[in-house]
């Protein structure tokens, strides 16, 4: 069934880590290593040798994708498409992490933001099968919200940057600056699991169920989702990452929002708000690498004219 000449190359690339996988022509992944993210030089020094490996025992790579953390420049024309803009991650700022893949495999490549990725994957195998304009949500070390309508990630001037926005303090959460390095109280300074680590001095696995710090948490989430709602008009918001590994934040972040959003012009598919909040549909791990699968899948097409 494998055509040698259909493998892709999928790269989660993470602030910690990088996840590099070859999978043939249907998305089942041949092989895969996980490599510490240090310098752009060491870390790619790895993932040379690793697709070097795969090649020799499965063949070449047809096409790469690349999920990865940002900010990524991805203006279409722009001379720095594929860099990483601003990023204080040191000696990453400004890399062109898109060229060093396309230099590293040889193969045409393409690349978004890791919750680009995610989404695009829930969308094709996940729990946004079948719709055409949707979101997923990561809550985990940061806050990143991925858009998807009528079949790409919603970009512009650059890439969505949701998790940043503001919303209201909510009740008794008046006095927390917030962690983000560049706004303090964003949703990501207020709502990221590090924010949930230092206003409470423990981390959020360690919280227990009936701790106040889940009305504040699913406050934010669930105002952040009614924002998205009047902004997006999602047909659901897909809600991941390692901070929803606490299964009973779903029920508070859906009275949340619809508190937040107070009944105002909720059409059925938003007032259902079992499904319309929903957990994410796809467990593999991490959630942006079925994504840069099928974004090679969709480079090495490019390349036979599809
Ligand atoms: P990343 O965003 O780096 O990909 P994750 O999505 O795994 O990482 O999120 C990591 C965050 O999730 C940490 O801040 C951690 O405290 C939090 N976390 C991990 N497990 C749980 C859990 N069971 N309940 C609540 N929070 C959790
Ligand atoms: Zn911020």
């Amino acid at each position: 069934m494998t055509e040698k000449n259909g493998l892709v190359a999928g790269i989660e690339a993470g602030g910690t880590k990088f996840i590099c996988a070859v999978a043939d022509g249907e998305g089942a992944v041949l092989e895969l290593a996980r490599i510490a993210t240090r310098t752009p030089e060491e870390t790619f020094r790895d993932v040379r040798d690793f697709f070097a490996g795969a090649s020799a025992a499965h063949g070449p790579v047809a096409g790469a994708g690349v999920a990865s953390f940002g900010p990524l420049d991805l203006r279409p024309g722009s001379p720095n498409y594929g860099h990483l803009t601003t990023t204080p991650k040191p000696g990453w700022q400004g890399f062109d992490i898109g060229g060093a893949v396309r230099e590293t495999l040889g193969a045409p490549v393409r690349i978004d933001t890791d919750v680009n990725c995610a989404a695009r994957a829930e969308g094709m195998a996940g729990a946004a099968r079948g719709l055409s304009h949707f979101a997923y949500m990561t809550v985990g070390t940061g806050i990143g919200v991925g858009v998807f309508s009528a079949g790409d990630s919603v970009r512009g001037a650059g890439h969505t940057e949701i998790g940043h926005m503001r919303v209201p303090r909510a009740a008794g959460d008046e006095r927390f600056p917030g962690v983000c390095p560049y706004h303090g109280d964003c949703v990501e300074g207020l709502a990221s699991g590090p924010a949930m680590a230092e206003r409470w001095g423990s981390p959020a696995e360690e919280l227990p169920d009936d701790h106040d710090g889940w009305r504040i948490e699913a406050f934010y989430i669930g105002t952040l989702c009614a924002n998205l709602t009047f902004a997006l008009r999602p047909e659901r918001i897909i809600l991941g990452g390692g901070v929803f590994q606490r299964a009973s934040l779903y029920e508070r972040v859906r009275t949340a929002y619809r508190a937040a959003a107070a009944g105002y012009a909720l059409s059925e598919i938003e007032q259902d708000t079992e499904s319309f909040l929903a957990s994410p549909g796809l467990t593999q791990e991490p959630p942006g690498l079925v994504g840069a699968l099928l974004l090679g899948k969709r480079a090495a097409e490019s390349i036979r004219g599809g």
